[in-house]
């Protein structure tokens, strides 16, 4: 496994490899990995010849007075755990590498970027567009890999790549949780123990959301109030949003006609915690 922290050396490697026939696969992340962000490193090794992963802490996804500086790093050990798991190549620039240059493109997925967690992070996902799409363009990927947790990120992703015309295979892959229930999340370490039991809070009432769903529950807002009442029953949990939305352009709806996407973002302490399900299918 090779580790590049240039544009130029990671664009002549995969540029060789595709020389010679080789297909690419892509797992963007800002490390501090975790069984997650395995599960997506092992579908691409799995289903193409190369696999490059980016570990990269991408400020310009991170608002004024959000979590940059204190966001969890540990390279030596995302590198040890991306050679176990068969990664060809890692991509780990300095934010000089990627936005040097004093770069005037904005790149937003109007609409998508603005609701659920777009209103209380209004840069969070043009930053994420922006990264995205420098990989996109400097690693031109067969396959990029995204993860459910971040559901919102993942459609945006998908509206950017038709968008912008990008001739890449955009993957989403399930979330994978610890064995009690919480998504697994580098932000996870900011939970105290104690903290726990609130926590567990979401995908406990993703729960009790999807079985109203299984027993013909239609309405909306009676979902979204039994999911409230789930998460509030914990003092140390203060809800950001609870929403049921279309699970392709992510507008609110208030009956579930078919598959929808129940979204929520909760702080437990110092940490913002998301957690969705498609109920309703
Ligand atoms: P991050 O490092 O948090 O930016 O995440 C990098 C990628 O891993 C994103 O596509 C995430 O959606 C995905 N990911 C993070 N946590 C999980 C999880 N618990 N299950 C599946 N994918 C995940």
């Amino acid at each position: 496994m090779e580790i590049f922290e240039t544009v130029a050396e990671i664009r002549n490697t995969v540029k060789k490899w595709k020389k010679n026939g080789l297909t690419v696969g892509l797992v963007p992340t800002m490390g501090y990995l975790h069984e997650g962000h395995a599960s997506l490193v092992k579908e691409s090794v799995r289903n193409n010849d190369k696999t490059v992963v980016s570990v990269f802490v991408n400020p310009a996804q991170f608002g004024p007075g959000e979590d940059l500086a204190s966001y969890p790093r540990d390279f030596g050990r995302d590198k040890a755990m991306l050679e176990a798991l068969g990664a060809d190549a890692v991509f780990h620039p300095s934010a000089d590498e990627i936005y040097g240059g004093n770069p005037l493109t904005k790149v937003y997925v109007e609409e998508m970027s603005s609701v659920l967690c777009g209103k209380t992070r209004p840069v969070h996902f043009g930053g994420v567009a922006a990264v995205v799409s420098k990989l996109f363009n400097i690693i031109s990927p067969d396959k990029a890999y995204f993860g459910l947790k971040d559901y919102q990120q993942f459609r945006i992703i998908c509206k950017m790549a038709r968008d912008l015309n990008f001739d890449i295979e955009i993957i989403g892959m399930p979330i994978v949780r610890d064995k009690d229930g919480l998504a697994l999340s580098s932000r996870n370490v900011y939970l105290k123990p104690e903290e726990r039991e609130a926590a567990l809070s979401l995908n406990k009432s993703l729960g009790i959301a999807e079985k109203m769903a299984e027993n013909g529950e239609r309405s909306a807002a009676k979902i979204i109030n039994a999911v409230k009442s789930a998460i509030e029953a914990y003092a140390a949990a203060k809800i950001d949003y609870v929403n049921i939305v279309d699970p392709e352009n992510l507008k609110d709806i208030d009956t579930l006609t078919g598959p929808s996407a129940l979204m929520l973002a909760v702080y437990v302490g110092n940490a913002r915690l998301i957690d969705n399900r498609i109920i309703g299918s």
